[in-house]
Parts: C-alpha cells; structure tokens; sequence
C-alpha cells in the first residue's frame, strides 16, 4: 500500500502581481478537484486537476491561454502512465474544448502517442470529445497578448497502489508562431513517469526542456538514487545554468512527499497528501 499524494502546478511564466493570489487559489481548487478523483487512481487524479485548469480563465491552458503571432490559441497537452509508459499527447489544438481530455484519449488508443492539429481535431470529434468554436479560448485579448512568456499547467500524482500519472496542458509561449510546438506534448522532455522510479511534469521554456530531454533525465537521476527534492533542484538548476532558461518543475518519487522547484518569481502549486 503507497501513501497517496498529488501535486498540482500553474506554471512558472511572469505575470502581473495582481494575478498571484487568483492563480494560487485557481491552483489549489484544481487541486482539490483531482484529489476528490484520488480514489479512481493516479490518472483520474492528475487528469481532474489539469482538465479543471483547463477552465481557470487567469491560467495558460484551455480557456485563457496565450496567443500565437497570429492572434489565437494552439493548445497542447500530454499524459503518461508509469505502471505501463504508456503515453498520449496532442498538438496545436483550435478547436478541441479539453486538450487533456484528447491527450487520454489518444493513450487508450494506443496506435500513436502525438497526434497535431487537424488529424487530432478530426481523432477527437470522431471519439466523441467535446469540440469548441476557436474564439471560446480568447478571454480577455489584451491580458493574454500582455502575458510574458507564459506557462503551463501540470499535474502529478501516486495512488494507493503506488501508480504514478502525469497530465499537463498548455497554451504554450506568448507569440509564438503558429505550428510551435513546445515541449508539454513531449514525453521526456516536459513530463514522465514510471512508476519504479518517479514522475515530473515541467513548465517553462519548452525548447530548452526539449534539448536537454529534462523531464526523462531527472528521472534517470531518481533511477540512480538521488533524493527526490534534489533531483526537483538540479533540474531547474541545469535549465538555468546550461540553458539560461525560465522554468519549473513538479516531482514525485515512488515513495515520499511530493517536490517543487522553479527559477522565477512565482509558480503556484498545491499538494495533498
Ligand atoms: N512549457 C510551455 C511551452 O514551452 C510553456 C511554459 O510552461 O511556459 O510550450
């Protein structure tokens, strides 16, 4: 029997002040969404936490997320299973109303794991998956053409039976060109799991994650037997150092409390445990 636990994060981008206090109390309702999901497993846990900020208007996923050059919004979202590694992701999203949902979805199929853009619209009507008129995701044009950078949002979690799951969703980078693909979709670099040894999900600048494979490499370093908080610290360490790169990670080791770790001003997170 493992102890449950989840973390929860909403991205470590740069926004205004007067935005934190929203986005930690929007954190820690996604949190307690996903933990109310504990008893169904680790999947169910992280997914009920990401697909709830998929609806927090102040948070970079779903409805609220940051705009391409071209004045909208491609979301991208991935989840991975540690019992199995088994992995689902999608990409450049317009129209799908729940990347995350899209993402699990592609993971039950199991033929693929990263379906992009018009392939991955045409997977999710054809599954039944709620579709949405593009214009739904743009909230407040100006605050999101204002948001620096920008963020993501992320989940992970252990249930009882010690599995461990990762979900993320994103709207990316602010301005960023249209078909960017970042690295929240990518199993490996913004989040994995494996149950023998731990689950991370990131946030930050998706190449920098991307080139140095982050998320798979901090936890081979938990294979090796490195403490997991050390782990959390050396990954944004790394970011920093070898990549001059923002970011932020979330961690939980097969056994013991779940960690945090970031190189900005901010990044809301909650646990329960
Ligand atoms: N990692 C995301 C991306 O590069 C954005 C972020 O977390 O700031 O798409």
């Amino acid at each position: 029997m493992a102890r449950p636990a989840l973390i929860v994060h909403g991205g470590a981008g740069a926004v205004p002040e007067s935005e934190r206090a929203g986005r930690q109390a929007a954190v820690e309702r996604a949190r307690d969404a996903g933990w109310a999901t504990m008893g169904a497993g680790a999947l169910a846990a992280a997914v009920a936490a990401v697909r709830h900020m998929e609806d927090e208007p102040l948070l970079n996923a779903g409805i609220g997320a940051c705009l391409t050059t071209d004045g909208v919004c491609e979301l991208d979202a991935g989840v991975m299973v540690g019992d199995s590694l088994r992995v689902g992701a999608a990409a450049c999203l317009r129209d799908v109303r729940h990347p995350i949902d899209l993402a699990v979805a592609v993971m039950e199929d199991g033929r693929h794991v990263l379906l992009v853009a018009d392939g991955a619209s045409r997977f999710a009507s054809e599954h039944g998956l709620e579709m949405a008129d593009p214009s739904i995701f743009i909230t407040d044009r100006k605050r999101q053409q204002l948001l620096e950078g920008a963020d993501t949002v992320g989940a992970v979690a252990r249930d009882a039976d010690g599995h461990l799951a990762v979900a993320v969703s994103t709207g990316g980078r602010t301005g960023k060109l249209p078909g960017r693909v970042g690295d929240s979709p990518i199993a490996g670099a913004g989040f994995y799991a494996d149950d023998r040894f731990g689950a991370l999900c990131g946030t930050g600048l998706g190449e920098a994650f991307i080139r140095l494979g982050l998320a798979r490499l901090a936890v081979v370093e938990l294979q090796h037997g490195m403490d997991p908080a050390a782990v959390a610290q050396g990954a944004i360490d790394l970011l920093g150092t070898a990549m001059h790169a923002p970011g932020g990670v979330i961690l939980i080791g097969r056994e013991g409390s779940p960690r945090a770790a970031f190189n900005t001003p901010a990044m809301p997170w909650a646990l329960a445990q």
